[in-house]
């Protein structure tokens, strides 16, 4: 079922294919797939002789720059893993990931080694840190590659660029990768517990990278892709990465997500493909200028990594003409669980009013399952349980953790839905979110939908507080339209008249932003308190 043994193969068969052709853009700077093959090839070399042996770890502490992937395909060159960590991540959460993963190299942003890495480092096993800037490769001259900058010096690092043009000129000695390999860990992010870095192999890289490639039109007939999701994350690490080197395509990068930069890039670059949260694409929507054009060269546009409700999905069509798709996975499915085929509409569900997620991605099984392990019938609810070539093979050094979540090498998704005759798969809510509002279960997302279709909202989440009479009472949290008015019991009127008398929101707080991590995903054990 996969194409390569391996994803240095992957990325190496794009090389063969067309050298000269663009591998990654990043402002008016250009790195072509020789280029990147060189560049990677530097690291590694530099990594093998500073002691970097097979299996070992090495952590990007990195936004969306072309140093993130020179890194990854270095790390492979080198026969090693790649640890992706969250450039928002602080020292706390930083030294538990370097000391989770036991990783020996550290490259880092020079803005996030002064801020954060300096201090944590000497409490790791971190031998080698090397620090680079967002600046390098932004500029199109000759001089790009690492010549010339300004460079600042910190104390026990080494400069990414000199090191990587120190040992640049040759291929490494080849290594022995397989489909079974680890390639890169990715840490859960933690909204369920302490994050638990997933093991993706090989194997559920390539798949998942043939799944956006085949199912998703990614980079179809080498129109550029254009990262909107961070690098990081799962859907970063395969929505754009992974299926840039496969297709293979250019990918376009932007440091981070800045609305107003995204625009200004989408219309100098026309890219094809992008996948991002909803929470991104309404931002984009929002932005000052936005306009229609702006999304005018794209073929393919997918929603992932949060529920996106049918008003979000018709708001999306209107504002740019475009159908966005929906896909549903997480870091343990390497991504994509579920996909809307490229093309189809996603059903909504007549019952719920959910939008669907898609159907099973190919060679993927997924059942409904109740608390006790046992297959539902079609259309009951219960938790999401996945299997296939994309499901992580257990959680890095954590053998209880990954029995528990992982048995039998499916995974329990902890998310909860159900599945129609036809197939298409529907999430009712994430399993710890369900709201106990005296015995009876309301799930946020449903009120959320609710929520969105009243003309002022912007976004809502919902959330269970504690309630002396009740258990748990619904509240929610809403952010409005750019210059819409409503008042918090208009709110309250709006859902009640259309939801059961224990779904509706007994309160209502107007906010300016809901909390989200960097990927999207609303925080809601912050608006719990
Ligand atoms: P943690 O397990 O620590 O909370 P996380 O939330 O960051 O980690 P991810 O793998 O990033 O984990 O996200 C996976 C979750 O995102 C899924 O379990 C699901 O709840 C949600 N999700 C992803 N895609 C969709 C989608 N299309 N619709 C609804 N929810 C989605």
């Amino acid at each position: 079922d996969i194409e390569f043994d391996d994803a240095l193969d992957m990325f190496r068969a794009g090389v063969a294919k067309d050298p000269s052709a663009v591998a990654l853009r990043y402002f008016d700077g250009v790195v072509t797939r020789q280029e990147l093959d060189e560049l990677s090839d530097g690291l590694a070399n530099g990594l093998l002789a500073n002691g970097f042996a097979p299996g070992d770890r090495l952590a990007v502490y990195l936004q969306n720059v072309p140093q993130f992937v020179i890194a990854m395909v270095a790390a492979w060159k080198a026969g090693g893993v790649m640890v992706s960590i969250n450039p928002m991540s602080r020292q706390r959460e930083l030294t538990y990931l370097l000391k989770d993963s036991g990783a020996t190299v550290l490259v880092s942003l020079e803005a996030l080694y002064d801020s954060v890495a300096r201090d944590v480092v000497p409490d790791t096993d971190v031998r080698l840190v090397l620090t680079t800037s967002e600046l390098e490769f932004q500029t199109r001259d000759d001089e790009r590659l690492f010549a010339g900058m300004e460079r600042r010096r910190h104390e026990g690092t080494t400069d990414f660029g000199e090191f990587v043009q120190q040992h640049r000129g040759q291929a490494p000695p080849p290594v022995a990768l397989g489909p079974d390999d680890v390639a890169f860990l990715t840490y859960t992010s933690g909204t369920t517990g302490v994050p638990k870095g997933a093991m993706n192999t090989h194997r559920n890289v390539v798949f998942t990278a043939q799944v956006y490639r085949d199912w998703v039109h990614a980079g179809q007939d080498g129109g550029a892709i254009f990262g909107v999701a961070p690098l990081f994350h799962i859907t970063g690490l395969i929505g754009h990465i992974a299926v840039s080197m496969l297709a293979p395509a250019p990918l376009v990068l932007a440091y981070r997500f800045e609305p107003q930069v995204v625009l200004d890039a989408f219309a100098e670059h026309r890219p094809t493909f992008t996948i991002g949260a909803i929470t991104a694409f309404s931002a984009l929507l929002n932005a000052p200028g936005f306009s229609k054009d702006h999304f005018a060269s794209f073929t393919s546009i997918y929603s992932g990594g949060a529920a996106i409700s049918p008003t979000a999905e018709q708001g999306f069509l209107q504002a740019t003409g475009k159908q966005v798709h929906n896909a549903y996975g997480l870091t343990e499915t390497t991504s994509p669980m579920t996909v809307t085929p490229f093309g189809s509409p996603s059903p909504v569900d007549p019952t719920s009013g959910a939008l669907s997620v898609g159907v099973p991605a190919p060679n993927t099984v997924v059942r409904i399952q109740d608390d006790d392990g046992n297959d539902l019938p079609l259309g009951e609810i219960g938790e999401i349980v996945a299997d296939g070539p994309q499901v992580v093979a257990g959680y890095w050094g954590k053998p209880e953790e990954t029995a528990a979540n992982l048995p039998g090498g499916a995974l329990k998704s902890g998310d909860v839905g159900f599945m129609n005759p036809d197939g298409w798969v529907f999430i009712v809510d994430r399993k710890k979110d369900m709201i106990n509002a005296s015995g009876y279960k309301v799930w946020p997302r449903e009120v959320e939908d609710v929520l969105a279709e009243h003309a002022a909202v912007r976004e809502s989440a919902v959330v269970g507080v504690p309630d002396e009479k009740r258990g748990e009472t619904v509240k929610a949290f809403v952010s409005l339209k750019a210059g819409a008015t409503v008042t918090e019991e208009e709110l309250i009127a709006h859902c009640k008249e259309r939801m059961a008398a224990y779904k509706y929101p007994r309160s209502v707080v107007l906010v300016d932003e809901l909390p989200k991590t960097v990927t999207g995903k609303i925080l809601r054990r912050e608006l719990r308190g």
